[in-house]
């Protein structure tokens, strides 16, 4: 039987990181991927010259610069996005204009307050009070917004006794950054996008830059490098079927390769990058505590993403301004008669010119949406009309412009929404050698990040216990 230090299950950010990491410290590494291409969540596409990018586009990022260098992959740029050109609102219905991010906590402007009336829908006072209430949140002690982090938003509010009126703003602010559940956020999370305001260095907004190849395509490519450089093996089109325990430890894995033939690998640590709605299928909810078998459970109602992608033979013109749109960051789209989350739009070739052909521009648009409105294929295609309408509301001349569109479902979700439900910790308890890696492990992180922490975690942890 074939043995090594360790396995990795999955070859998405965070397992290609703990790979790379284990291997440039001498580990002897395998990693299993079930897919023909690394990347898992990261995914990108070619089309008529273009790179479209179906998964991240912006990033906080506190971590991942860090597990990058750590990894060797040093190959990848990536491009900060200054504060001001983070987010800004689209309020359908409002005549194209644009308006300033309700960022928490920023106080009275005439522009904030335009932006609460517009898309919070609260009057003066009832923004003051929350700004009032986002600065008493962010008062707390580190560990008092720790203990928040598996509260719920809207269970954290009542305890505070927060009046509805500001709580109901809280929630629609939340919204704002990318969920369609606010009041199942988790309160440490919110907390922590307070502490991302602009004007404070604290996970910095960073996208793909201007590397040789376009798109997020190019950290997969950064870091594959990176960890055979280091060693590590990695084995695509092998799907683990389930993790070997015995007396209380991972002993290896049973896996399908390739050819589909049946292999069992030993190792002395076996560290799964799989999402946590997808870790019962490879091993027996017995192994984890309780609660975290439940909630495993409960993830698998997680949402997914209604994307679409347009091609313009070069940046259509602002109707507010009559100037092409140069934006670099999210424009959230906010939808109906009461202004609920649409999702929303950038132009990732603003953060990657090699996204588009010289002159050519590419613009995602992606909304995050239950499972029930994923699988109706009538809802997805009111999303991609309502994505349409928008920019035609926004720009003078989108259609005119407009070279192609694409659009595409997908079902595995992204915590941007920070949700509050337990998740498994790097390390598992009762098994020894058994890690966890990814965005959906328990660490004080989102997305991206929370890969790239976990998997600095878990390099550091093994590369201290396993001989
Ligand atoms: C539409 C969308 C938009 C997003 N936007 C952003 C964004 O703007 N900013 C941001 O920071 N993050 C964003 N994210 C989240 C980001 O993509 C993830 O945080 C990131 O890709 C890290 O993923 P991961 O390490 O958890 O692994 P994943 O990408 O989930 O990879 C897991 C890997 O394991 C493999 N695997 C699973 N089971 C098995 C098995 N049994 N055997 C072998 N292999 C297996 C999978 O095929 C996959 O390759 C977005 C995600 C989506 C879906």
């Amino acid at each position: 039987m074939e043995r090594f230090d360790v396995i990795v299950i999955g070859a998405g950010l965070a397992g290609l990181l703990t790979a790379a990491m284990l291997g440039r410290l001498g580990r002897r590494v395998v990693v299993l991927e079930r897919e023909s291409a690394p990347g898992g969540r990261l995914r990108s596409f070619e089309h008529d010259g273009f790179v479209v990018d179906a998964g991240a586009y912006l990033w906080p990022n506190a971590w991942l610069d860090e597990a990058l260098v750590r990894a060797g992959a040093t190959s990848f740029r990536g491009s900060t996005i200054p504060n001001d050109q983070v987010m800004r609102v689209f309020v359908q219905g409002g005549g194209g204009r644009r308006l300033s991010f309700p960022w928490p906590g920023r106080r009275a402007s005439a522009s904030a307050l335009e932006t609460a009336a517009a898309a919070l829908r609260i009057d003066a006072k009832t923004y003051a009070d929350l700004v009032l209430l986002w600065e008493r949140l962010a008062a707390l002690e580190e560990e008092d917004v720790e203990a928040l982090r598996h509260v719920p938003a809207v269970e954290a509010l009542a305890r505070l006794r927060v009046p509805p009126e500001v709580a109901e703003a809280f929630l629609r602010n939340v919204m704002m950054f990318g969920t369609y559940a606010p009041a199942s956020a988790s309160m440490a999370e919110c907390i922590r996008l307070h502490r991302r305001t602009p004007g404070e260095r604290r996970g910095r907004p960073e996208c793909a830059g201007a590397n040789a190849e376009g798109g997020v395509r190019a950290i997969v490519s950064s870091l594959r490098e990176a960890a055979e450089a280091a060693g590590v093996e990695i084995r695509l089109g092998s799907r683990v079927e389930q993790i070997l325990l015995a007396a209380g430890r991972a002993r290896g894995v049973a896996v399908r390769d390739a050819r589909a033939t049946p292999v069992r690998i030993e190792a002395d640590a076996v560290v799964a990058n799989v999402p946590i709605w997808e870790l019962l299928s490879i091993a027996s909810a017995d192994v984890f505590p309780p609660a975290l078998a439940e909630s495993a459970r409960s993830w698998r109602a997680v949402g997914g993403v209604v994307a679409a992608a347009f091609a313009f033979d070069g940046l259509p013109r602002l109707r507010e301004t009559g100037e092409p749109d140069r934006f670099l960051g999210w424009t959230r789209l906010l939808t109906g008669p009461d202004a609920s989350f649409g999702g929303g739009f950038l132009w990732s070739s603003h953060h990657s010119p090699r996204n588009a052909p010289e002159g050519k521009h590419v613009l995602q648009a992606m909304r995050l949406t239950a499972h029930e409105e994923t699988a109706d294929p009538r809802r997805a295609l009111e999303i991609l009309a309502s994505f349409t309408a928008m920019l035609d509301e926004i720009f003078l001349d989108a259609r005119h412009r407009r070279l192609w569109q694409r659009s595409w479902v997908t079902h595995d979700g992204t915590e941007y929404l920070v949700g509050a439900g337990p998740r498994p910790p790097v390390r598992i308890p009762g098994v020894d050698g058994l890690y966890l890696v990814g965005e959906t492990t328990d660490v004080p992180a989102i997305q991206m990040d929370a890969a790239a922490l976990s998997a600095l975690q878990c390099a550091e942890t093994i590369s201290r216990g396993v001989a």
